[in-house]
């Protein structure tokens, strides 16, 4: 057995190097709340990168991974399987019945992967629309599709054909969509680009341009599904329906997985395929997770908590927060300052967050949270922003 003391410095001697990490050991993990190997408890408003809409230790998801861990772990596409199956009939409850084909996978990355694949072969044409301060994802396909060009850069050249546009400007779309065009991919409320929500009015004038082009619309929920933004699907405030859609992070309750979900014909044999992807685990996990998500009303609950921290956020009117964005418990917080010296106060006052840039302070708790929590959360943002 390693020392506990020791994890900060075996993980930096070995590390690979590509993380900035807080000098923070998470060890434990319960509801909202994380507990370092000092014994500290957080109040978490990371949802560990958004992946924990049930929070932690979640006795349902517990459950269903023990129990499923004794009777199969993996069991590749090679074979049929009741796990597989049933998450099928799930996901296929909560997504508009239109969308009729599944391809599961191991991460949000290889969801966009798999989205991209998908929209060639559906459209057989080569070129990609995406969306500046767009986040899909650090594989070489998604990184072309990724703005931000601190990570994108250094790999530039290995990449698809993508061009970006701004966000909101139907014209700039309209302007780069070529025959050649075979998709436009876009979150509905950027995440890692700073908590930026679309028009509604926008995506769906853009739902009807890629109608008249022939162009897919790919929609990346990745951090905005599974009742993150208020409902099941962030797609669903404007009322469209996407071709393709992108899902990860919280799918699995806190197992990876990834997902692509989409209408129309099925890809042919042999185009695509995943060892772990559809491993009765992972399903297992998420079918609990959704059920549970439906069973706690845990999406229109997400709606009522986030209408309150925002519009308590907004009555106390701090100083150093310029705008107040987002919808549902994906809350991005505008400072008039960086924001890593914040993280910093909140950590030291019991409260973990996230960045979305150099100043948006990010807030994705989980979705059970309670409205004493919320509360607490709130303080201590008056707090750490009054510093
Ligand atoms: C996190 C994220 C991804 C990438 O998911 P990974 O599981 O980290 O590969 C892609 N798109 C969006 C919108 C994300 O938030």
């Amino acid at each position: 057995m390693i020392h506990v003391q020791n994890v900060q410095e075996i993980e930096s001697r070995y590390t690979s190097g590509a993380y900035s990490k807080r000098p923070l050991t998470i060890i434990r993990g319960d509801g909202c709340t994380l507990w370092d190997d000092e014994g500290n408890a957080y109040l978490d408003a990371t949802s560990g990168q958004g992946v924990a809409l049930l929070g932690y230790s979640h006795p349902a998801v517990i459950q269903a991974i023990n129990t499923q861990a004794a009777q199969l772990m993996t069991c590749p596409e090679i074979f049929y399987n009741d796990q597989r199956a049933t998450l099928y009939s799930t996901l296929a409850t909560i997504l508009p019945s239109e969308i009729n084909h599944f391809f599961l996978c191991n991460s949000g990355t290889e969801a966009i992967e798999g989205a991209l694949k998908v929209a060639r072969l559906l459209t057989n044409r080569p070129e990609i629309i995406a969306i500046k301060r767009g986040f899909h994802g650090r594989t070489m396909g998604a990184l072309s599709l990724t703005w931000n060009k601190k990570y994108r850069e250094p790999f530039s050249g290995w990449g698809i054909d993508v061009e970006h546009v701004t966000l909101n400007d139907l014209a700039a779309v309209q302007a780069a969509i070529t025959d050649q065009t075979a998709a436009v991919v876009i979150e509905v409320v950027q995440g890692e680009g700073g908590v930026y929500p679309a028009d509604m009015t926008y995506l769906q004038e853009l739902r009807a341009l890629c109608d008249a082009s022939g162009v897919l619309l790919v929609v990346d929920e990745i951090q905005t599904g599974f009742g993150r933004t208020g409902a099941w699907f962030a797609f669903e405030h404007a009322g469209i329906l996407p071709d393709i859609i992108a899902l990860g992070k919280g799918i699995g309750g806190g197992m990876p997985m990834g997902a692509v979900a989409w209408r129309g014909e099925p890809i042919a044999r042999g185009t695509h395929g995943s060892t772990f992807g559809g491993n009765p685990l992972a399903c297992a996990a998420a079918i609990a997770t959704i059920h549970t998500l439906r069973d706690e009303n845990l999406p229109s609950l997400a709606k009522e908590k986030g209408t309150w921290l925002m519009s308590e956020l907004n009555r106390r009117q701090l100083p150093n927060v310029r705008e107040i964005r987002g919808m549902g418990l994906m809350i991005g917080l505008e400072l008039r300052e960086r924001v890593t010296p914040i993280l910093q106060r909140l950590q030291e006052i019991g409260v973990l967050a996230l960045p979305a840039g150099l100043n948006v302070l990010r807030l994705l708790p989980p979705l059970t949270i309670s409205y004493d929590e919320l509360h607490r959360l709130a303080n201590a943002i008056e707090e750490a922003t009054h510093a």
